[in-house]
């Protein structure tokens, strides 16, 4: 019996195929490749001297999915793969709620041909709104829509699944609502790639200090938090890792909702101070206008995670930037 991982060659994807991997669990990813590269199932390959089968499948296309699951023996399903350029969704709004929504539905109906009823989703801290206060719980009432497309995916996803759980006997369905993942494989050969400029805060950084990019603009400086800036809940995508495969071994029926982050906010500033030391000099960064859409603080109340799955961050903020400057000085 296998565990599917769809986006396995992924960012978050690739991390959880090692921990599983190294766990003893047999993995078979589904992946088209659309925001990956195939070297990334080499490495995974290298780094825990397992083999795999990989399915370089679409998840729109029905009968290649079924297929996937007619020949390998798949108990559940890590469900990763999906488009998550915020910037992006609000371009293409189509594109995403097609590739993320209908392209789950297809994973979901080729699940339940072959009588598989388990599942992790990667959800994400955007499903919580402006009108949330910190530190989000997994009770707060959800807006309807989030504030771009790509966060309303999330939302219709997570009910869709909620839906499903209650139809029908024996679903189980573990919503990780991830709050800012960061960091790299302590070997270097595992990290984020993102194509393009980086939108996220510790990509841009380290693109900063690999000389890739003049300076950081910091988005605002003037929010009501202690040094102006905002502050956010990041985790150690190794740590987030682990976080699924306790999912996984979660017995629980219907759906649930949990958060995956520290419950510890830093500032942007303090980001920047961290990676610094993490790259032993200053980096350059300027004073720019707020980024529309952002909010002053997102941060996790992670005590649901702690008590249904026994799983809290081990890694800090150092070990984060320490990572993360490592991934990117081994590829440049
Ligand atoms: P990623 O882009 O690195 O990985 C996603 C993988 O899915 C890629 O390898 C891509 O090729 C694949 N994929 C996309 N559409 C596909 C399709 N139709 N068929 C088959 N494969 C497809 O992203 P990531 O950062 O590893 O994120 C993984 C999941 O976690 C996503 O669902 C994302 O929305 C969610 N998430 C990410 C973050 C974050 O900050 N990285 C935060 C919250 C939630
Ligand atoms: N940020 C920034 N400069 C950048 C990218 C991000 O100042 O080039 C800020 C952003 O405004 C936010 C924080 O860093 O306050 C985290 O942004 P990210 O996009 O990584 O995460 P999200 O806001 O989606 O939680």
């Amino acid at each position: 019996m296998a565990i599917l991982v769809t986006g396995g060659a992924g960012y978050i994807g690739s991390h959880t195929c090692v921990e599983l991997l190294n766990a003893g669990y047999e993995i078979v990813v589904l992946d088209n490749f659309s925001n990956s590269e195939p070297d990334v199932i080499r490495r995974i390959k290298e780094l825990t001297g397992k083999d795999f089968p990989v399915a370089a499948v679409n998840l729109l296309h029905a009968p290649d999915v079924s297929r996937v699951f007619a020949e390998n023996e798949i108990e559940a399903v890590i469900h990763f793969a999906g488009l998550k350029a915020v910037g992006e969704s609000v371009a293409k709004p189509l594109e995403y709620y097609h590739n993320n929504v209908t392209g789950t539905l297809t994973l979901l109906g080729a699940m339940r041909e072959f009588g598989c009823k388990r599942i992790v989703f990667s959800s994400s801290a955007t499903v919580y709104g402006a009108d949330n206060k910190a530190p989000f719980k997994e009770t707060d009432p959800l807006p309807a829509a989030a504030s771009n497309p790509y966060g309303t995916t999330k939302l219709v996803i997570e009910n869709i699944l909620r839906d499903l759980c209650v139809s029908e006997e024996g679903w189980s369905a573990v919503l990780l609502r991830y709050f800012n993942p960061v960091g790299a494989h302590k070997s270097g050969l595992l990290g984020e790639r993102p194509k393009g400029v980086p939108n996220n805060l510790v990509p841009f950084i380290s693109q900063v200090a690999a000389g890739r990019r003049e300076y950081l603009n910091i988005f605002g400086s003037d929010y009501d938090t202690p040094d102006g800036t905002c502050i956010r809940d990041y985790l150690h995508v190794v740590d987030l890792a682990k976080g699924h495969l306790k999912a996984l071994e979660y017995k629980g029926a219907g759906a649930e909702a949990i958060n995956l982050g520290t419950g510890r906010g830093y500032s942007v500033l303090e980001v920047l101070a961290a990676y610094e030391k993490a790259c032993g000099r200053k980096l350059p960064s300027r004073q720019a206008e707020r980024r529309p859409g952002d909010i002053a603080e997102s941060c996790a109340d992670a005590s649901k995670a702690l008590k249904l799955l026994g799983w809290r961050a081990e890694l800090g903020l150092d070990e984060m930037c320490a990572d993360a400057w490592n991934y990117e000085k081994n590829n440049i």
